[in-house]
C-alpha cells in the first residue's frame, strides 16, 4: 500500500517519510488513535515505504519487487500479529489467520475489531491475542531478515494481548533486535501496559482532514456534495464514523419507505398486500425490523402532532413533512394509542423471538381495525 492509498494525514505522512531521511526510524512505534482515522493503513505504508528499492519523492514507488510483494501483504519480512478467536481445530495464532487477514487489509484497511471478528467468527465470539502467539513473535523476531534491510512487526491493537504474549513482547522491546521495526496500531492505548508503552515511540493519529474524508466518502459511495459535507461534520474524522452514518440514513429511508406502504395497505384493506409487506418484512435481520417499529413509533408520535397543530414539536424530515401533509388527518385523538400499543407491543414480541411474520401480519390487521377511526 502507497501512501496515497491512505486518506488525508499529509502530517503524519510527511513526518514518517522524513524520520527515514534522517535516518531517526524507531525500532518500536504505537500509532495511536479513533478506529477509522487509517493507523493500519499508515503503518502498512510506512513499512512498505522504508523497504522500497526504489523511493519516489514523497512515497514508495509500487513496482520495485520489494513493493509488489507489499501490495499483496506477502514481503517475508512483513509480520503481522492481530487477534484470532480460539478454535479447537487449529491453534489460535495469527498465521492460521493470515488468508483471511490479508483479504480483509487490501478490500479495506479501515475496518473496526468487531468487523475483523465477523469475517472469522460465524458466531459471537471473543478475540485475543493469545499466549500461543508469543512463540510466534519470538520466532519471528529471531529471524534474520530475507530480502529488505529491514524487517517489520505490526501488531493490530496490542491492547488485545493476553498476560503471557504481553510479557514475552515487552522482553522484546527491552532488548530490541537489530533492523526490526515493530509497529503497534491501537485504538485503546491506555489498556496497554504501561510497562510496554514507555518502550515505544507514541505517533498519536488524528481524524482524517475534512476535504480528504469528504472525497473519499464522495467517491466510495457516490453521495451527493451536500450529504457528504453534513457527514464529514459529524464523523470526528473518522471513516468508521462516516460509514456509520451512510448506513443509518440508507436506513432511514426504507424505514420510511415501508412505513408509508404498511399504512397504505392498511388503509386500503389490501390484505395480500399486507401479507407480502409482513414476509418482507420478516426477512430482515432482528435489529433492522426492531429499527423499523421504532421509528414508525416515532413517525406517528411526529404525525400527531402535525395533525394536532403542535408544528412546534415536529423534528421530522422534508420528505416527511410532505407524507404528513396528506397522512396526519389520520392519526388523531381517537386512534392514536391504539396505533402506538400496536408497534410497542409488536416491538415486545420482536425483541423476544415471536415469529416476525405472525407479529408483522398480526400487527397489520389491527392497523387495518383502527386506522379509519376519527
Ligand atoms: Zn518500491
Amino acid at each position: 500500500m502507497k501512501f496515497e492509498k491512505v486518506i488525508g494525514q499529509h502530517q503524519i505522512k510527511q513526518k514518517l517519510i522524513q524520520a527515514y531521511r534522517d535516518n531517526r526510524v524507531s525500532h518500536s512505534y504505537l500509532f495511536y488513535g479513533s478506529p477509522g482515522v487509517g493507523k493500519l493503513a499508515l503503518a502498512i505504508a510506512f513499512a512498505q515505504y522504508i523497504s522500497c528499492t526504489n523511493k519516489l519523492e514523497n512515497d514508495s514507488c509500487g513496482e520495485c519487487p520489494s513493493c509488489k510483494k507489499f501490495e499483496k501483504l506477502i514481503h517475508p519480512d512483513l509480520h503481522f500479529v492481530f487477534p484470532v478467536i480460539s478454535n479447537p481445530k487449529k491453534k489460535s495464532i495469527s498465521d492460521n489467520y493470515i488468508q483471511e487477514w490479508r483479504a480483509k487489509v487490501l478490500e479495506d484497511p479501515y475496518f473496526t475489531y468487531n468487523e475483523w471478528l465477523f469475517s472469522i467468527a460465524s458466531e459471537n465470539k471473543q478475540g485475543s491475542i493469545f499466549a500461543d502467539e508469543s512463540v510466534e513473535i519470538a520466532k519471528k523476531i529471531n529471524l534474520k531478515t530475507f530480502e529488505s534491510d529491514y524487517k517489520c512487526m505490526i501488531i493490530w491493537l496490542p491492547e488485545m494481548m493476553n498476560g503471557t504474549c504481553a510479557n514475552k513482547l515487552l522482553k522484546i522491546l527491552e532488548e530490541p533486535p537489530q533492523n526490526t521495526i515493530i509497529i503497534s496500531v491501537s485504538d485503546n492505548s491506555e489498556d496497554i501496559l504501561p510497562t510496554i508503552r514507555s518502550r515505544t515511540q507514541p505517533v498519536k493519529i488524528l481524524g482524517i482532514e475534512d476535504n480528504d474524508l469528504k472525497d473519499a466518502i464522495i467517491r466510495q459511495y457516490n453521495i451527493s456534495d451536500q450529504m457528504a459535507s453534513d457527514i464529514v461534520n459529524i464523523s470526528n474524522g473518522s471513516l468508521f464514523e462516516a460509514r456509520k452514518q451512510i448506513i443509518t440514513n440508507d436506513e432511514t429511508e426504507y424505514n420510511f419507505a415501508k412505513f408509508t406502504e404498511l399504512m397504505r395497505v392498511c388503509y386500503g384493506y389490501k390484505i395480500p398486500d399486507a401479507i407480502n409487506l409482513s414476509e418482507e418484512l420478516a426477512k430482515n435481520s432482528r435489529e433492522k425490523q426492531k429499527n423499523f417499529l421504532y421509528y414508525s413509533l416515532v413517525l406517528l408520535r411526529e404525525n400527531f402532532a402535525y395533525n394536532s397543530k403542535l408544528k412546534q414539536v415536529i423534528y421530522m424530515t422534508k420528505t416527511e413533512i410532505e407524507f404528513s401533509e396528506k397522512f396526519a388527518k389520520f392519526v388523531n385523538q381517537a386512534n392514536i394509542n391504539e396505533l402506538m400499543q400496536i408497534f410497542e407491543e409488536a416491538y415486545y414480541h420482536i425483541e423476544r423471538n415471536v415469529n416476525a411474520k405472525l407479529v408483522f401480519t398480526d400487527s397489520s390487521f389491527k392497523i387495518m381495525k383502527v386506522i379509519r377511526k376519527n
